[in-house]
């Protein structure tokens, strides 16, 4: 038996859904396996996550200091190598998010223990765990093995897992208060205050129904029609990434890993590829719908209804469908 360590991950004082997606799979791998699992929390004085978190995990582990109120990667790899080589944890799972990204390679080298990123899938097989990754822009999954080690350490792509909200009903883990107590350097950066770029007059987390728009509506002027097609359906618009690049749509439209995680009921996609980058920011999605020309489109893979067709075809006989009946 060993220990299955998650870092948390929070900001503003909410802990991040990626917590909650690793918590979910270390549990279930944990019961598997007959491992432990213990919730790592760093953050400021009285941040309350330890008891937030207690339902999920066997153990949190909180540590709290002012030095570790604003995410500071220095700060954190000392305080996070000094507890896993104290309580030499089998295996490490952090988010594949700018914390983690951070964080993990350097935690690896001074820890020596080995790191797989950007994982979609964790196995725990006899000779040790195997990652599972994308490779070829997600056209194939590729299994990565690791060298024999004491512990070893993964990055997990956020909405890989499963995000169940309800925390399990037989959880009770106790908490375990920390001090800093590792060597940390001087901070070399300086926090100042948070900006949130996703602001704006929608907000699409919250949306029951999003009508989203990709590279393939072709021109901005082409976005009139999916808008017309979102109000009439009571819905809301949003859209991928090259769509906002591109200055056609405000930035807090966009879903995905640099944008918006979304949970609506229903996912209509019109034009949209389906890149992993993008398919991440759905997976909470009730029902998808998409429309795209090409039938080989990766979007077809997520989708529970797939229209292999021009999107302003489909729009416009949807539109003439709700006018006239
Ligand atoms: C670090 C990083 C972060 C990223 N974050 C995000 C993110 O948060 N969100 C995001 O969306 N992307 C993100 N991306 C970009 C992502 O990799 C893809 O490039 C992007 O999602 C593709 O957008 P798209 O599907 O609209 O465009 P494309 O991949 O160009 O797809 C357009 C689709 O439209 C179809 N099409 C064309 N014309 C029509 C038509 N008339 N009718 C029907 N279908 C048509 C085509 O067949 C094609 O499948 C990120 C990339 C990186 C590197």
């Amino acid at each position: 038996m060993g220990h299955i360590f998650v870092i948390a991950e929070h900001r503003q004082g909410e802990l991040r859904d990626i917590t909650f997606e690793m918590l979910y799979k270390a549990r279930a791998l944990g019961r598997e396996h007959a491992h432990t699992l213990t919730a790592v929390v760093l953050g400021g004085p009285d941040s309350g996550f330890g008891d937030r978190l207690a339902p999920w995990a066997d153990r949190v582990v909180v540590m709290e200091d002012d030095r570790l109120s604003a995410f500071d990667a220095d700060i954190y790899t000392a305080a996070l190598l000094k507890l896993v080589t104290d309580e030499a944890p089998f295996l490490t799972l952090m988010g594949h998010t700018p914390w983690g990204m951070d964080l993990a390679p350097a935690l690896s080298v001074r820890a020596g223990l080995p790191v797989a990123t950007d994982c979609v899938d964790i196995l725990l097989e006899e000779g040790g765990p195997v990652a599972i990754r994308q490779i070829y822009n997600g056209k194939l999954y590729s299994r990565v093995g690791f060298k024999a080690s004491t512990g070893y350490m993964m990055t997990v792509r956020p909405g890989a897992f499963s995000l169940d909200e309800a925390p399990p009903e037989d959880g009770a883990g106790e908490v375990a208060t920390r001090a800093l107590d590792a060597e940390v350097p001087e901070s070399r950066k300086e926090f100042v205050e948070f900006v949130d770029t996703g602001g704006g007059e929608v907000d699409i987390a919250q949306a029951d129904l999003l009508v989203s728009v990709g590279r393939g509506v072709g021109e901005a002027e082409n976005i009139d029609a999916v808008k017309a097609l979102a109000e009439l359906l009571g819905g809301t618009l949003s859209c991928s990434r090259p769509v906002v690049d591109r200055h056609w749509l405000p930035k807090y439209h966009q879903v995905g890993t640099s944008g918006k995680t979304v949970k609506p009921k229903v996912y209509l996609a019109l034009g949209i590829s389906g890149a992993f980058q993008h398919v991440a920011g759905i997976a909470g999605a009730g029902t998808v719908i998409a429309v795209n020309k090409d039938g080989k489109a990766p979007i077809f893979r997520v989708a529970d209804y797939g229209v292999v067709d021009d999107l302003f075809t489909v729009v416009d006989a949807l539109k003439e469908k709700i006018t006239s009946g």
